[in-house]
């Protein structure tokens, strides 16, 4: 079984396209959305559509997700995320507004993967936290026994592992091909909407079950697109040029 881990899809279409037309090839039958579905971008309910429609998809909620569908205020973000925030929820109608208020809540268990596996939006002790280094990540590791854990939130693509035997430990592994065999693993898949680890390439992961792995992917798509629409609906320039350079 190859499944398809994608989360901070943040309302872009033209990246959200791309990531799937890119892991079509694989032959996924599982997805996972890690949420952050909508928020920043200039198409939340075109993603919406194309989120609902994947077949086999386990989703949990992000934050902005729950900011759009008003279960939290967005007091909390700053200025262009909170008018990001407004604008989304004006330009979603009911029934979509419903669907998103009505998703999970993560962590959640995933059970039929044959690897004991947890999504979460943040870590799977806080739906909001911002995982970004090894201490995290042992905390995480530490919070659930799980083997893979599968993280979003930061938008920065990373992998972590547990140093085998040894508890209140983790390390950064570098690889693009993460083996799941003979330790724990945290992944974050980075973010397909808005990447802000310096590469401006839609960020995605694909596991496969049978080889034991995760590869994490990067895929070009149409940047020139998604900011003309961003500028077009009026929302924050910044929102457009920070696409660019992937930060
Ligand atoms: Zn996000």
């Amino acid at each position: 079984m190859r499944v398809l881990v994608i989360s901070d899809l943040h309302a872009n279409l033209q990246a959200t396209e791309a990531v799937l037309a890119d892991a079509a090839s694989a032959g996924w039958t599982r997805a996972l959305v890690l949420g952050d579905i909508v928020g920043y971008g200039a198409d939340p309910a075109a993603v919406i559509d194309t989120i609902r429609a994947l077949p086999h998809a386990t989703l949990i909620r992000g934050n902005h997700d729950k900011a759009v569908a008003g279960i939290d205020s967005a007091e909390d973000f700053n200025p262009i995320a909170r008018d990001s925030v407004r604008w989304t929820t004006g330009a979603l109608d009911a029934a979509r507004l419903a669907w998103l208020r009505a998703l999970p809540a993560g962590p959640l268990t995933i059970d039929d993967l044959g690897i004991a596996t947890t999504i979460a939006h943040g870590a799977p002790f806080d739906e909001d936290y911002y995982l970004f280094d090894a201490d995290d990540a042992s905390h995480a590791f530490d919070m659930d026994d799980a083997a893979a854990i599968f993280v979003g939130h930061t938008h920065l693509q990373m992998a972590f592992t547990r140093v085998a035997g040894r508890a209140r430990s983790a390390v950064r592994m570098e690889a693009d091909v993460i083996p799941l065999a003979t330790t724990r693993v945290l992944i974050n898949p980075g973010a397909v909407g808005q990447p802000r680890d310096g590469d401006p390439r839609a960020a995605y992961a694909l596991l496969d079950a049978e080889a034991g792995t995760v590869e994490l992917r990067r895929v070009a798509y149409d940047i020139s697109e998604a900011q003309r629409r961003i500028r077009a609906a009026g929302l924050h320039s910044r929102l457009a040029e920070r696409l660019s350079v992937g930060r």
